[in-house]
């Protein structure tokens, strides 16, 4: 009740949450009650959550934030959403998002821009919580939820967790089952928690991993208990710092995180080593070509024949093109466009099989300096702090939007998990994140390295 009454007197102001679910909370907090008194509490018994419009939550509004999902309630609950109810979790609502995750900044959303709970010193502007999963950030953030589910297929957790001074991982590819999750960009997707602290996200991600009959692709490991993880020792560890990430034109204050970053990691008694992973610059230019590409096949089933707006036409065809022109928004088309290019004949072996070679050197890359003995690599999480709502600039250039993505992508390249943890301030007293990179699966190595950064 308390979150709900948060909800209630402070959404205005954020646009956090597109819907509010409080028959369900209550409900489901009632459960909780009894499952307690009963001696049979879960991991997450009577928590309250909010959940990324992307995840179907049975009869619940589901529209990845598209017009073209208008009215649309699923008859069927996502993997991972089921998993933290099963655990005990109570669902506040659904959480504000760019459209389908495409975004940076939240402000592709059919439901209009997120407000960031943080501001700059002195200032009145209002700034982005950063994208796709904007709501979720902005929601943990503000209180409005003890933590949030959100998706990561090309920085999306990590991002907005950088920009609101929240926790957020994106596991290793696999972890989480994609089952029930609007797909963008398949073989790129990833479930994650955001959360306020690193062991809300180590407790989260643990009931939201399993393995799933009903995604392939998720992996039949056994799921840590990442909790236990936290305060152990990072002696003997190893850490990449890669050169490539020393951007042009990279602010001095995220240059000092990263100086400040390293020498808490020493202080810690890890091992810092310089490394290279030479593909870097080109993770964005092969991002932008396979997401798109993936995005334009995942979003062809929406012809409003199955789900959500339809608009009439003199014949099925003529439905189709307007259904998709009312319905989908200028971002979302831009995707399928570039995306429905790269992979047109003529067109395919130069830009998306090129794309996934270039992916397959990232990924590359990375089992190098692994294979050398290296256990988890820090990077800034972003290249800036949270920019302004309405940003001009960014808003005639959609590739700087995208150079937004710059430390975040090759993670999902290569499958890889990544988490971004709040460390410090910049001189606006706006928070910045590091990011770190981890082996396939060892996730708890980075909760570990993150406690001793959070
Ligand atoms: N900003 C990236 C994009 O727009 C990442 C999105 C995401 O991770 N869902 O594609």
């Amino acid at each position: 009740q308390a979150y709900l009454n948060a909800i209630e007197a402070a959404n205005q102001v954020f646009n956090a949450y597109i819907a509010v679910t409080p028959e369900k909370a209550l409900d489901m907090a009632k459960t909780s009650d009894k499952r307690r008194a009963g001696g049979a509490a879960g991991a997450l018994e009577g928590i309250p959550l909010g959940i990324k419009d992307l995840f179907a939550t049975h009869d619940v509004h589901t529209q990845a934030c598209s017009h073209i999902l208008d009215g649309f309630k699923p008859k069927y609950e996502s993997t991972v959403t089921q998993n933290l109810w099963d655990d005990g979790a109570v669902m506040l609502g659904k959480l504000n998002m760019d459209e389908f995750a495409m975004g940076s900044s939240n402000e592709t959303s059919h439901y209009g821009a997120v407000v960031n709970p943080w501001k700059a010193q002195g200032s009145n502007q209002q700034l982005v919580p950063g994208g796709s999963s904007g709501g979720s950030a902005a929601a943990v953030a503000a209180h409005l939820c003890a933590a949030a589910t959100a998706t990561d297929t090309g920085g999306s957790i990590r991002q907005p967790g950088a920009f609101t001074g929240t926790v957020g991982i994106k596991p290793t590819y696999g972890r989480c089952s994609r089952w029930g999750t609007v797909a963008f960009a398949s073989s790129l997707d990833q479930a994650g928690p955001i959360a306020r602290d690193v062991r809300d996200a180590a407790i989260m991600l643990k009931s939201m991993a399993s393995v799933d009959a009903k995604d392939t692709t998720s992996v039949d490991l056994p799921v840590p208990d990442y909790e236990a993880a936290l305060g152990q020792s990072l002696k003997g560890m190893r850490i990449g710092i890669p050169k490539e990430y020393r951007v042009d034109g990279m602010p001095d204050e995220i240059e000092k995180l990263w100086s400040q970053g390293i020498a808490w990691l020493k202080d810690a008694g890890a091992e810092i080593v310089d490394i290279t992973l030479p593909h870097t610059k080109y993770a964005l230019p092969a991002y932008y070509i396979v997401a798109p590409a993936e995005a334009s096949s995942n979003l062809a089933r929406y012809d409003g024949v199955r789900y959500g707006l339809r608009v009439d036409g003199k014949d099925i065809a003529d439905m189709y093109e307007k259904t998709r022109a009312a319905g989908f928004g200028t971002e979302v088309k831009r995707r399928i466009m570039i995306g429905t290019y790269v992979l047109s004949a003529g067109y395919y072996d130069a830009y998306y099989l090129q794309a996934q070679k270039v992916r397959t050197l990232i990924k590359r890359d990375f089992e190098l300096v692994f294979d050398a003995g290296v256990d988890a690599i820090l990077t800034p999480a972003t290249p800036s702090s949270a920019f302004g709502i309405a940003d001009q600039d960014l808003a005639a250039d959609p590739v700087k939007m995208y150079l937004n993505d710059i430390f975040t992508v090759t993670v999902n390249m290569a499958g890889l998990p990544g988490i971004a943890v709040p460390a410090g301030l910049d001189a606006k007293g706006l928070p910045l994140g590091l990011q770190l990179i981890g082996k396939p699966f060892e996730e708890e190595t980075l909760f570990k390295t993150a406690y001793v950064i959070e």
